[in-house]
Order: C-alpha cells, then sequence, then structure tokens
C-alpha cells in the first residue's frame, strides 16, 4: 500500500487494471477500471464482497453516461443538470459495454459523477469511467479519512490523499420508473428534495430485488454497538463511547463525541463514520452508543444506516439491562 498525492500516478494504475482508494465528497471509494472485469473481480476480493452485490460506476461527464447506458430518457438529463456532481447515483438501463461483473448480472447499472475535484480529475486523467464501492471490508464501516481506508484495506495498491470527505454518508440512490422515481438508499439528498424535479412513485412496489447489495446489517462497528433509546438507555455507561448529537444523553459516559456543535443533521452525517471508527479503535470503551435522531429528511439516512449498524449487536439487548 502507498498513500499518495499524484493523480497521475493513481491514473496510472487504473489503466493498469489496479486498485486506486480516492476520495470523494461522500466517503473514500476504492476505484478500478469499469470496463476491465478482471481489475473490478480485484475489488470484489479486497472487499470480500459478495458478487451479487453491484458497484456504482462514477463518471466525469455526460458522454461517458452515454457511453454505460442504452436509453437515456429526457428525465436524467434533469437530474443531473440539477445534481450532478453530487451524491446521487441513479440505476439506469445498461449498455453491453459494461462488464456483467459491475452490475452482478442486472440488465441496470448505477451511476454518479462525484463533486469532489480530486475524484474528477482521476476520471479525467484514468480516461475510463471507475467502478467504486466503499472502501472498507464488506459490511464493515464505511471511510472518510485515508486512515479508514489503511486500516481496513491494506493491501490495496494505492491510496489517494484528500483530507476527510465532506459529506460522510453513501450516495443517495434512485430508479427510475414508469411515473417517477424509488428510493433505493436514502442520503443527504433526500426525497422530498426529489420530488421538486420528478413525482415520487409510492405505487409501484419495490422489488425485493430491486437493490440487492442492501443487507439488514452494514456499517458494523467490531465492538458493541447499539442506538441510545428505550430499554438501552437504562445501560451502565460508564465504559460507553457515546455519539451525541442534542447534549441531552451525555451524563454518565465514558466519552463522548458531540457530531455537531448546531444540531444540524448534516454534521451527523458528516461526523458519524468517524465517531465509529474513533470509538471502535478505543481500547477504553466497551460499548458504542448513538443518539437517534427523528426520521426526516437526511434523518433518514442517518437512521437507516444506525439500523444497520446496530443489526448484529441487537440480540445483546437482553443482555443489556441493570
Ligand atoms: P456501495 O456499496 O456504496 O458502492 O453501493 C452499492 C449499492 O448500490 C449496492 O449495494 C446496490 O444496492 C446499489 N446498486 C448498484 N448498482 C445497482 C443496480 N444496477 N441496481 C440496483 N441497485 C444497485
Ligand atoms: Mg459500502
Amino acid at each position: 500500500m502507498e498513500l499518495i498525492n499524484n493523480i497521475d500516478i493513481a491514473a496510472q494504475a487504473i489503466g493498469a487494471g489496479k486498485l486506486v482508494a480516492f476520495p470523494t465528497e461522500t466517503v473514500y471509494g476504492l476505484g478500478a477500471d469499469a470496463l476491465n472485469p478482471l481489475a473490478v473481480a480485484k475489488i470484489f476480493e479486497l472487499k470480500e464482497r459478495p458478487s451479487f452485490d453491484p458497484l456504482i460506476v462514477h463518471i466525469a461527464d455526460l458522454q461517458q453516461l452515454e457511453k454505460l447506458v442504452s436509453v437515456i430518457d429526457e428525465r436524467v438529463y434533469r437530474l443531473a443538470a440539477q445534481y450532478w456532481p453530487g451524491p446521487l447515483t441513479m440505476v439506469l438501463p445498461k449498455s453491453n459495454r459494461v462488464p456483467d461483473i459491475v452490475t452482478s448480472g442486472l440488465p441496470t447499472v448505477g451511476i454518479r459523477m462525484p463533486n469532489h475535484k480530486i475524484a474528477l480529475e482521476l476520471i479525467q486523467k484514468s480516461g475510463c469511467p471507475i467502478a467504486a464501492p466503499s472502501a472498507n471490508k464488506f459490511g464493515r464501516i464505511s471511510p472518510t479519512t485515508s486512515a479508514h481506508v489503511k486500516k481496513q484495506l491494506p493491501r490495496v495498491d494505492f491510496i489517494l490523499e484528500g483530507g476527510k470527505t465532506t459529506v460522510g454518508i453513501e450516495s443517495t440512490i434512485i430508479k427510475l420508473t414508469g411515473t417517477g422515481f424509488q428510493v433505493l438508499r436514502n442520503g443527504i439528498i433526500t426525497q422530498e428534495e426529489l420530488e421538486k424535479i420528478l413525482p415520487f412513485d409510492g405505487n409501484s412496489i419495490l422489488e425485493e430485488q430491486s437493490a440487492p447489495g442492501m443487507m439488514k446489517s452494514h456499517y458494523s462497528p467490531g465492538k458493541k454497538f447499539l442506538i441510545a433509546q428505550g430499554a438501552v438507555l437504562k445501560i451502565e455507561k460508564s465504559k460507553a463511547g457515546l455519539i451525541s448529537f442534542s447534549g441531552n444523553l451525555e451524563k454518565g459516559c465514558r466519552k463522548v463525541i458531540r457530531v455537531s456543535e448546531r444540531e444540524d443533521l448534516k454534521d451527523y452525517a458528516v461526523n458519524m463514520f468517524e465517531a465509529l471508527h474513533a470509538f471502535e479503535d478505543d481500547p477504553d470503551i466497551d460499548i458504542i452508543l448513538a443518539e437517534p435522531v427523528p426520521e426526516t429528511g437526511i434523518g433518514k439516512a442517518i437512521m437507516d444506516r444506525l439500523r444497520k449498524a446496530e443489526f448484529n449487536w441487537r440480540h445483546s439487548l437482553n443482555h443489556v439491562g441493570p
């Protein structure tokens, strides 16, 4: 593993079929040439990601989009004009240029244009679209700094340094339907915001398999993690690290990370994975708690992630009482 600042070296590596972890505005991605199936296979191997979980392809301009999809409807351009570059992924019918390994055999491909100078320059200089999931082991906490990547993927060829990411959670993923759009994954671009451009399609059933990689457990820390609500509030907090939002739950906790000084949900999104990493690495902390937030707007994206992070630890809930 080599930590680098030089985008030319990173682009050459992508061209040579190697893996480069790089910053985007959401989280760090683990990138490979999206049109090179052997390079893409290395992503699945290094992340230990199951082959049924499709990757998002990152582009730097709309010409690349046109080569990757079989039909573009006018709505895609409308959304792109408003949100690209930015944290919105659109799932679209794929062209036969896109290798099956990228889409896990699906007839659709997830595409986004990241709003990040280094990411865009890397894609441009590589001369190819870049397939990239988050640069963490499958199911674990997403990385928002190069140190988080190094911790989980020490065998990656290169990590391109880009400081801490500014959005902090993964992109919103949508799919277009006959009458509007459906949300496959919540992010900081909310359903309410998108509804200003396109109607939300609440009528068609979201098929079970429409976003195959959406697991009940994800973002999972390597030590006990629970959302601080209900019975959890009664536990002995003296060895707990609390991810705090309002400040109301802090009393008695061993350590506290306040994710926002001004109680802004955007700050929660920006800082939540970093706080999880910090407590995961802290030997003084036995249990990590996170303050829940109301499930509206960005709160939806935050609570989705907290619930998935908690999933594998929920069984321990019965044993947390006094
Ligand atoms: P990430 O792991 O952040 O790269 O996100 C990838 C997720 O995007 C996958 O787990 C899927 O849920 C979703 N996704 C990517 N491509 C597609 C697709 N073609 N159809 C539906 N969902 C997709
Ligand atoms: Mg991920």
